[in-house]
């Protein structure tokens, strides 16, 4: 089975919408495919075909999607770096998926001199060779490679089919709607997943994308405000520096703004209030790079009843639990066409699916009605006297606190319960350090009350922003 270039296809069908919008500038998709047919002969130059892979390293700028596109055309794998990322990590993963060349942003050269890269600039100024415009792709074609975060151990790298991005674009679409004249603003990295698959709604819907190469408070709330876009993307940490521009400078955000997906990470209950208080509707959602994005979503409608869990599966996803009684926790499996076929490189061998399952390494729990709270990770979870604990309970709880910016909790070890939590916190207030204990009293089991609460200036996060708490650890 195959589909039609979707670019192609855009273009024929729609050619006339905006599909993309970067800085001052605009493109339909017309135009946008025009510039990709133009850089798939420009890549060609460089000797890349259908059988290559290729990595690219840019900022998240309109350049960046006309280099993807046009890998889109030549039908050549596209390894996404990420740009936050130090040398050695990059040369990591440029050496574990093989590439044959590396194209890179000429801001960015350095970091990856040694693979003696292609700079976008190079690029741009090829003179175009012949290629074959992939005009039809075969459904499990590796269109993406990204990297994990690494958020509890070495990154791995995952392979993302066009079916993956076409069944998450679809069942995305089923759950939220889609209209004509919807716009996605997208300040969230094009080398995540969260980043390319609005770029991959973007083809699939004919939708415009407000593109930003980098998050920034108060560009993004303004936006909402100004009736252009209608969906964003964000993260728990990006959505409540948000919420802080439209508190303090009293913004209005515009009735044209439909919903902000919150994701890759749990996102506090109090920010969810937050958000509704200024008539914003935050709809929290699970996924991971091995499922393409969104793989549970909560509907608009449960919003509210449901606060604090991330929805239902998506209309051609299955959820479970695995081996747990009803309304217990235990690690979640998924399966659905979004779920990867598998890694590359150093975790080529690992099964990543048994019997269609994809197991999540993450603990959560379905309620009665089958809505899915994701509790933690799995590795990170610690037993003190017998009891299971989470650390984004308690993080959760601090949270709260008015004085918490930031909170990071994980296991210290105990000669008598064998593991207490530890919590360290960025505050506002530092006196109110005291009162963190008491605070956590009255919200928590005495269990997961932590045992020691550390001041810090900031916590440790690896390059999608999300806390390392095995870099905690090494900090007791
Ligand atoms: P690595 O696999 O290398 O350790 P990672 O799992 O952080 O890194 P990603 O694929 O970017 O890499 O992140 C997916 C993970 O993010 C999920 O497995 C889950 O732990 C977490 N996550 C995503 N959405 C949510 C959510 N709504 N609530 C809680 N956790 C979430
Ligand atoms: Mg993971």
């Amino acid at each position: 089975m195959t589909y039609p270039n979707w670019l192609t296809q855009r273009a024929y069908v729609t050619g006339n919408q905006l599909a993309l919008s970067f800085d001052e500038d605009n493109w339909t998709f017309a135009e946008i495919n025009a510039i990709a047919l133009d850089y798939a002969g420009k890549l060609a130059h460089f000797g890349i075909t259908e059988q290559s892979r290729v990595a690219l390293l840019a900022k998240s700028n309109a350049e960046a999607v006309f280099v993807m596109y046009g890998c889109l055309h030549i039908g050549c794998e596209m390894v996404m770096l990420n740009e936050r990322l130090a040398a050695a990590e990059l040369a990591y993963q440029i050496k574990d998926a093989g590439v044959d060349q590396v194209f890179v942003d000429a801001k960015l050269i350095e970091k990856v001199s040694s693979a003696k890269p292609v700079s976008f600039e190079q690029l741009k100024q090829a003179e175009p060779a012949e290629f074959n415009l992939m005009a039809e792709w075969e459904k499990d074609r590796t269109i993406s490679i990204m990297y994990t975060s690494g958020t509890t151990g070495q990154p791995k790298g995952v392979r993302q089919t066009a079916e993956n991005h076409f069944s998450s674009a679809v069942s995305s679409a089923l759950n939220l709607g889609i209209a004509p004249d919807d716009v996605w603003l997208c300040t969230v990295p094009l080398f995540h997943i969260s980043g390319f698959s609005i770029l991959m709604r973007s083809l699939v819907y004919g939708m415009g994308v407000r593109l930003y190469d980098k998050f920034d408070a108060s560009s993004c709330a303004e936006e909402l405000c100004k009736g252009h876009v209608t969906h964003s993307s964000m993260v728990g940490v990006t959505l409540d520096q948000v919420l802080r521009e439209i508190e303090q400078r009293e913004l209005r955000v515009s009735s044209r703004f439909k919903q902000i997906l919150a994701g890759g990470g749990p996102v506090p209950v109090s920010y969810l209030q937050r958000a509704e208080a200024h008539g914003i509707q935050v709809l929290q959602t699970y996924g991971m790079t091995e499922t393409s994005s969104q793989t549970t979503t909560l509907q608009p409608a449960d919003a509210k009843t449901k606060i604090g869990s991330a929805g239902k599966p998506l209309f051609l996803y299955q959820v479970k639990i695995d081996g747990a009684n009803p309304g217990e926790a235990g690690e979640i499996l998924i399966k659905g066409p979004q779920v990867t076929p598998g890694y590359i490189g150093r975790f080529k061998e690992r099964t990543v699916q048994q019997d269609g399952w994809l197991a999540t390494g993450d603990i959560g729990y379905l309620d009665a009605e089958g809505f899915l709270y994701v509790v933690d990770r799995r590795s990170d979870m610690l037993v003190s006297g017998g009891e299971n604990v989470y650390p984004a309970e308690i993080e959760n709880v601090l949270m709260a606190h008015p004085s918490v910016r930031e909170a990071g909790v994980c296991a210290m070890a105990d000669s008598k319960w064998g593991e207490v939590p530890a919590a360290f916190v960025v505050l506002e207030d530092p006196q109110m350090l005291e009162e963190l204990a008491d605070f956590c009293r009255g919200k928590l089991a005495g269990y997961k009350v932590p045992k020691l609460f550390k001041l810090v200036d900031e916590l440790p996060r690896n390059a999608s922003n999300k806390l390392l708490r095995r870099e905690l650890k090494k900090w007791l």
